[in-house]
């Protein structure tokens, strides 16, 4: 990212309604020195979301964004388009980055940065998934294709990632993520 300031790249991944947004936030609300990458997208904001969570766009902004080389990478997802943008040196300011994303996109930053951290989350189980998906309250139809997907990338997950956690207790879910960093910072 930055000639002088190599900071951790932690990608966290997983399935729709594991919990992943819910832990990033916290992760940077512990530890000042984590920075977290806002994404562009292209899906409509959910009821109760945070006007935050993203930088909602249309397809025509996206995609200009695309043509001028603005994304670190950026994927098509259930429809939608959804994508990092290149980091702004100047607003990580030496923290650590922190990128909630999907696994294509998650490949596609280890491609360029072999060294980023990689973990990947799961859920205690398929229909503890969907209670979490149902509580936040997404429409029936997102939540079958979240199923389906989740079922389809959970080998791939497991494969690529550096690191597998369960998201059964949410403490305990993040203390084992800053334990990770910790170790990571200190081993480079
Ligand atoms: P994701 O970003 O992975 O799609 P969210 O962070 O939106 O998932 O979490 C989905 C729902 O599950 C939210 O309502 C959140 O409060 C809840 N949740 C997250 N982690 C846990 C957990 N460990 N136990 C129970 N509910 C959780
Ligand atoms: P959601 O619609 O549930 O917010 O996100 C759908 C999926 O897109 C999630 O797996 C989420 O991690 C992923 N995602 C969010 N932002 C990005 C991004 O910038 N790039 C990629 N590749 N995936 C993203």
């Amino acid at each position: 990212m930055s000639e002088h300031h190599n900071p951790l790249i932690i990608v966290v991944s997983g399935p729709g309604g594991v919990g992943k947004g819910t832990i990033v936030n916290r992760l940077v609300a512990c530890d000042p020195k984590l920075w977290l990458s806002r994404s562009w997208t292209t899906r409509d904001r959910r009821d109760g979301e945070s006007p935050d969570a993203y930088v909602f766009c249309s397809a025509k902004e996206f995609e200009e964004r695309i043509q001028s080389n603005g994304f670190l990478e950026w994927t098509e997802f259930l429809g939608n388009y959804y994508g990092t943008p290149a980091p702004d040196n100047s607003a990580i300011e030496g923290r650590d980055v922190v990128l909630e994303i999907e696994l294509d996109g998650a490949r596609q930053v280890k491609q360029q940065y072999p060294e980023a951290i990689l973990i990947f989350l799961l859920p205690p189980s398929r229909e503890e998934q969907e209670r979490r998906l149902r509580g936040r309250g997404d429409a029936n139809d997102k939540i079958y294709a979240r199923l389906k997907k989740a079922e389809a990338e959970e080998p791939v997950g497991r494969a690529i990632a550096d690191h597998v956690l369960t998201n059964d207790d949410l403490e305990q879910t993040v203390d084992d993520m800053l334990t990770v960093i910790v170790n990571e910072r200190s081993r480079r």
